[in-house]
């Protein structure tokens, strides 16, 4: 407990450089698959835990190339410009599946990656997508408790990474090139509906290209607002319209326009209660996650499940045993 002490003492202490030092080997614990190390990082986390809660939680995706990191990087300056501090993690789903990456190599943003008001993570490089995101999301608290007022989370649009995303964040933005096919995937995948604001990147490559999306996407999220799913009722058509703006990353125009429109959204949704309440939802979804992954553990790990796991499931894949018989005679072995 004294290595934790002290990474404690550092994260929540006010010297930036062993801050981030501390930052870092405590993220290193938690992505540790040794189970020694998950019981320090979860000790840690506990007590880091009163610290936490005070940032600015951001969601960002969009499909490779949108301009995430450009966007990342400007947006990070800028805030950094107004005296706070920033902190980027990822998730990236594809090393998950390939070990490979899509979201790329984080030292492309070069300014903010160097600055010591900033605090830039990848993701982490393994496990199930489940898994990564739990990192992240615990990631996420560290950084709180070190005082970066602001954690943006970024993702690619593969659809399940993106409800990860939004599942651990106050506000889930969505970047978008400005031409029509790519506002129809992210409408088919659902994803759409999951963004509190959209954003059109690369205005500058054709102003009007991006003013008929900003038209189209703005009509669509309506059709979302009358008859979407009400599981993402935290759109009441009488606090939040989800806002359609358009951006240069490159040419760093918009950014001051996201910021106003982010922090109306934050006021809205502090003054309603609905920030508190998507919060609390989520830190419960988060504890049924948990279980669920505990209890499927400890299930395999069942000395008289263990004895039948394997026989069973053959059995099943045979087709001499029903799936829910089995099912059910291993869940009795259980009790
Ligand atoms: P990511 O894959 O979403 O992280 O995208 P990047 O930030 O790496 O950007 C992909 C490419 O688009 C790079 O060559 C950027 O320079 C370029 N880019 C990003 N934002 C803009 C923009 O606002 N305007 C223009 N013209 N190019 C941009």
């Amino acid at each position: 407990p004294e290595a934790e002490q002290r990474l404690y003492a550092q994260i929540v202490g006010e010297d930036p450089m062993p801050r981030r030092r501390a930052i870092a080997k405590t993220i290193t614990l938690l992505e540790s698959t040794r189970p020694e190390h998950r019981l320090r990082a979860d000790e840690l986390l506990n007590a880091l835990l009163p610290h936490t809660g005070r940032s600015l939680r951001l969601g960002i995706s969009g499909v490779p190339g949108v301009g995430k990191s450009t966007f990342i990087e400007t947006l990070g300056m800028h805030l950094i410009g107004q005296g706070h501090r920033v902190a980027v993690l990822a998730i990236d789903p594809s090393s998950t599946v390939s070990g490979g990456s899509i979201l790329g190599d984080k030292t492309r943003m070069e300014q903010l990656s160097v600055h010591e008001s900033a605090f830039i993570r990848p993701s982490p490089s393994s496990g199930t997508l489940g898994g990564v995101a739990e990192r992240t999301r615990e990631s996420m608290l560290v950084c709180e408790a070190a005082g970066y007022d602001v954690v943006i989370v970024e993702t690619v649009g593969v659809g399940q990474s993106e409800t990860a995303v939004h599942g651990m964040t106050d506000m889930f933005c969505l970047l978008q090139l400005p031409n029509a096919g790519d506002d129809l995937q992210a409408i088919k995948k659902g994803v759409m509906e999951l963004a509190d604001l959209v954003v059109i990147n690369k205005a500058d490559i054709d102003v009007n290209a991006a003013t008929r999306a900003r038209a189209q996407i703005t009509s669509a999220l309506r059709l979302f607002g009358h008859h979407g799913n009400p599981e993402h009722a935290h759109h009441d058509e009488n606090l939040w319209h989800p806002q359609v703006i358009q951006i240069s990353a490159l040419k760093s125009t918009g950014v001051d326009d996201f910021w106003r429109t982010v922090s109306q959204y934050r006021e809205v949704q502090t003054r309603s209660g609905r920030l508190a309440a998507r919060r609390r939802a989520q830190d419960e979804a988060w504890m049924w996650e948990r279980i669920d992954a505990g209890l499927k553990a400890r299930f395999r790990a069942h000395p008289a499940v263990r004895d039948q796991l394997a026989g069973l499931s053959s059995e099943v894949r045979a087709g001499r045993v029903a799936a829910s018989v089995a099912a059910r005679r291993l869940l009795d072995l259980f009790n």
